[in-house]
Parts: C-alpha cells; structure tokens; sequence
C-alpha cells in the first residue's frame, strides 16, 4: 500500500521520499548500540517536557529481519509480515526485480499474491545459481497456489485443491440447566449452539421461553482432508422441543432451513428481540408462567439484561418513533406494514432516528433503565391493529413455502433428513444418556 501511495506521486517526491526512506534505513540500522542504549536509558537523552515527533516503528524494524526455516526439501518459509508486498519479500530472500516480475505474470492465478495476508506462509525455492525456481503458497486449507517453470522455462501458476469430505454427526441434549450448557455438553461449539438458537429464533423464545426438560437434536457436517480433522460444517438438521411443541427445521441448497413440509422457517418476527445469550436469567425452572400473568399486568415483556446490551428489531419496518420521555425513557417504536407495530422501551441509548427504515435484526437500540424502571431491561410491546398482544403467543403470517420449481427435491432431502433425525434419537435412547456427541460418519 505504501509503495502504491509512493508510485502515485510526482517524481521529485519519489525521490525526495527515496533518500529520506535511505537516511531513516541508515540511522535505525547502523547505530545500533546507540539504539539499544535509549530503549534501556530514556531519561539519559529525553528532556521532560519537550516532544519528539519522531516515532520509531520497532515492528517495521523487527520486520527487517528475515526468517527462514530451512526444510529436507530445500524449501525456505517466509512468514509474511505487515505491508510485505512479493517485491520486498522477494528482495529480502534475494531474488532480484526481474524475479519479482516473471512471478507477478505467471498468468491468472499468481494475481493471489496481491492480496497475501500477514501470518501466511509463503514457501519459496531458489536453485543453485541463487535463481528462483519455485513457489508454494497455501491460500486455504484447501488451496495451494503453485508458480514454477513450465515449459520453456516459462513460469506458470496453478492453484490445487485438496479434496474435502464431508461427513455428518449429530449431537443430542436434555436440557437442565441452561440450553448453554446442555449444548456444550453434548459437545456443540459455540457458533453451533447460537446457529441452532438463529434457526429456530422465529419460532422459539431462546431468552426467557427454555424450560427444563426441552430438547434438542442436531445433524451437522464435519470437514476433512485425508481423513484429517479439519473443521465444522453448518448445521444440516435440527430438532427442537420447547415446551412439548416440536419445531424441525432441514437445511436446503440455498442455505436457508425449512420445515420438513417445506415452510421458510423465516418468519415476518423474531420471537425475542434480543439474543438469549445476554440474558443472565436465561433459564426458569418454574412450570408454571408468571412472565405470563406480568404480561397481563403490564402489557409487555420484560427482558432482564445488562446495560449496553444491543437490542434488535423483531421485523423489517419503518421508526415511526425514538425519543425520550420521563416515562418510556428513551425508547423506539417500529410500524412493520400496516398490521403491526412493535415498542421497545428503557433503553440507556438509540441506535436509529424516526423515519429510518430497518430491518430485521438490526441493532436499534441499547438496554438500559432510563425512565420508570427499576433495574436495566428492555420492556418489549407487540401490537396488532392497535391492540397488545403477547409477542410469545400471538399468531403471526404464515411463512413462504419453498419455491415450487424445488418443492420435490426439497421433500426427498427433507425425509432423508427426518430420518437421521429419528435415527440419532433411536441410538440416544438405546444408550440411554441424556447428553451426548456421536462423531460417527453417517456419510452424506
Ligand atoms: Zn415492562
């Protein structure tokens, strides 16, 4: 980036910045001891006081320095640094301008050198008369980008792809104590337990609706190379039980889930506004509703969180109101079509103006407790045609089905899929464990 910055400007400059670059080389390299000196002594030659513009980039130093590990196969390994471009790494191995040159136009594929990102390795060899003869530069875990000499001792570039096998596993759990832990102990990670939350997120409340007892079944990819290890797939399949209502969703081609009968499970509103991994009361153990007898009293719902966390908009629509009084606080209202209007109460900041469009999942605002609260929450209001209703259980638009053109398709993945389904619950019961990680490949 620098070096383009320096190609834009006029000559003069060029070189003005040429030899300034040369007399910074020269006074960060030759006095060394001097250098080494001021880092140990800074009082000895800085005066209180007085500021010194110059300020010394040590890692644009340390860079400098060129470390190579030296392989059986005579390979060196560059490890790329920040602002490295082919050109300086190539000098610092050695390799002339003209090196430089011939690889950059080793046809299309060697135009991936541009975009080298510092902490790849990059994998050069030179022959015996100090030449280059080849490179060898991982892009993925799956791509290697390969430039050496074809035919007539042209360079050319190749990109190999390793073949990556998908297999599919599936992890099943009861829930106890929090749907977080019972997914880590059933051995899903992290991103898996907040995908599965995302997925049924239009159907379940994940922040205040989890009950002890719920249920929840998942088949998901698994990656390897080699029959190496290298990594998790999305989720392909999944089941849940909230409350005794059975909610399947099936991953299509187009990367969205379905119903096993092929409804979106998109739908026009998010159950919660707000992502259950903030709530801190996550989890009730009562089977019985206060919230709903709350609701009934306020009109609302109330989500108990820590100030700061974001609060999102529960459908796509317009911001007919943000503002603040000394009741609401400051607070946000959203007009989804001419149905419904959602209100969202307390919050310690606004993240939109009235008359903003939005959609849904967007951060519109912070939880806080400004005006008639007692602690920080989000005070959450779902209104049809005017009138309250309970955002957990009021009927929402039927969602869009699959196209028709992949209606048939979509319902022979989905029987396969219901059947894995079945399947992994038929092996948990046979078990009998409540949590628990199948690594078995079931193919795909
Ligand atoms: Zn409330």
């Amino acid at each position: 980036m620098i070096t383009n910055t320096i190609k834009q400007l006029p000559k003069p400059h060029r070189i003005f910045l040429a030899g300034l670059s040369a007399i910074v080389a020269l006074l960060v390299l030759l006095p060394s001891e001097h250098v080494a000196a001021s880092k140990s002594h800074p009082a000895q030659l800085l005066e209180p006081g007085v500021e010194y513009p110059i300020d010394i980039d040590f890692s644009a130093i340390q860079s400098a320095h060129v470390e190579f590990e030296d392989d059986v196969d005579n390979w060196q390994q560059y490890k790329v640094k920040n602002g490295d471009t082919l050109a300086n790494i190539f000098s610092k191995v050695g390799l002339s301008p003209q090196d430089t040159y011939r690889v950059s136009r080793a046809g299309e594929h060697a135009k991936r050198l541009t975009k080298m990102k510092p902490g790849d390795s990059i994998y050069i060899h030179v022959d015996d008369a100090k030449q280059f003869d080849a490179l060898r530069y991982p892009l993925s875990k799956t791509e290697t980008l390969f430039i050496e000499k074809g035919e007539s001792d042209q360079l050319v570039s190749k990109v190999e792809v390793k073949q990556v096998e998908t297999l599919h596993s599936f992890a099943q759990g009861s829930i106890k104590s929090s749907f977080w832990n019972a997914g880590t102990s059933a051995g899903l990670t992290d991103n898996h337990i907040m995908r599965l939350a995302g997925i049924f997120g239009w159907d379940i409340d994940f922040a205040q609706e989890i009950r002890e007892g719920d249920s929840f079944n998942v088949v998901y990819e698994e990656q390897y190379i080699n029959g190496e290890f290298i990594g998790f797939g999305d989720i392909v399949a999944a089941e849940f039980v909230n409350q005794g209502d059975v909610f399947r969703a099936i991953k299509y081609e187009d990367g969205n889930f379905y119903t096993p009968s092929g409804k979106s499970m998109r739908k026009s509103f998010l159950r919660a506004p707000i992502n259950f991994k903030y709530i801190s009361s996550s989890f009730k153990k009562r089977r019985y509703h206060p919230v709903q007898k709350r609701w009934k009293a306020h009109r609302g719902v109330d989500y108990a969180a820590k100030t700061g966390t974001p609060v999102v908009a529960a459908g796509d629509g317009k911001v007919i109101k943000a503002a603040y009084d000394r009741f609401n606080g400051h607070h946000v209202f959203i007009q989804h079509g001419e149905t419904y209007t959602t209100k969202y109460l307390h919050f310690t900041k606004r993240a939109v103006k009235r008359g903003q469009m939005v959609k849904q999942g967007q951060v519109i605002g912070y939880v806080g407790a400004t005006g008639l609260a007692s602690g920080p929450h989000l005070h959450y209001e779902f209104l049809v045609n005017g009138v309250h209703q309970n955002p957990r259980t009021v009927k929402l638009p039927q969602a869009k089905p699959i196209d028709k053109k992949e209606a048939s398709k979509f319902k022979l993945l989905a029987q396969e899929r219901v059947a894995q389904l079945d399947n992994n619950k038929r092996i948990m019961l046979a078990l009998n464990v409540p949590n628990l990680e199948m690594r078995l490949s079931m193919g795909k």
